[in-house]
């Protein structure tokens, strides 16, 4: 899509998105502190310092390659029409590409609400599986699924402040120090046809896994090798489109 090509109409979010996302953000909030708790309370049994701070780092580069790799397959397989996950979550990021400045029109709980939903499932079994308290190696991975899905809540809320042209000091302070992902960095994925920087946490990943062509070549194995996949890529059927 160029830009002088108006936005095609998009469908409407489904009914039970925001009800979800409701219910999401409650669960979210209730199992952080849940596991907020037992991570705090096992810092003095097991005596870990340094580790939870290499874990805190290696949790937010884990989300960073988490949302390279999930934008990736939203911008990429399926459609807004998919079962459950199209309407849901494959329309924002393709309605994204054509909208791009959509985003910065949503409040907190709007923009970042499809993450809480995916962090419920994740988060939920590592609160009540894990014996964070007792277990030395259980405080450690539970430490980590914190940190990562505490990272993958706010990565849409990074996400939205690359988008906006003037965003609160603090975090273009953020951005410039290369904590979050900056507006120069993520331009990038929004020049057609959208197929690089797909990372939208920080953007770390995004020259290894451009030099290794690490996308490239998982998307012409998941259209060889998975059944029923159209042989022709997103990017083939847009270029084709437009001449
Ligand atoms: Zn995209
Ligand atoms: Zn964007």
């Amino acid at each position: 899509m160029n830009a002088t090509n108006p936005a095609p109409a998009h469908a409407s979010p489904p009914a039970w998105q925001r009800p979800a996302q409701a219910v999401g953000y409650v669960l979210f909030l209730a199992l952080v502190i849940l596991m907020g708790r037992d991570v705090v309370a096992g810092i003095g049994t097991f005596g870990h310092g340094w580790q939870l701070l290499a874990l805190l780092v290696a949790g937010y580069l884990a989300a960073d390659l988490l949302s390279g790799v999930v934008h990736f397959l939203a911008d990429n397989f399926g459609s807004e029409t998919t079962p459950f996950f199209g309407p849901g979550f494959i329309r924002p990021f393709r309605e994204h590409h054509t909208n791009p400045l959509g985003i910065v029109s949503h409040g907190f709980w709007e923009a970042n609400g499809n993450n809480v939903l995916v962090s419920v499932p994740v988060l939920a079994p590592a609160a009540f599986l894990l014996p964070t308290r007792e277990s030395a190696w259980a405080h450690l991975l539970g430490s980590f699924v914190l940190f990562m899905m505490l990272a993958v809540f706010l990565t849409n809320q990074f996400h939205k402040w690359a988008h906006m042209e003037s965003p609160p000091r603090v975090v273009r302070m953020l951005q410039a120090s290369g904590l979050i992902l900056s507006k120069s960095h993520h331009d990038v994925h929004h020049t057609s046809p959208h197929n690089a920087h797909y990372c939208i946490t920080l953007g770390i990943w995004d020259p290894i896994l451009e030099r290794t062509r690490f996308f490239d070549r998982l998307e012409r194995a998941m259209r060889r090798w998975l059944p029923g996949m159209d042989p022709v890529s997103r990017v083939e059927r847009e270029q084709s489109a437009h001449g």
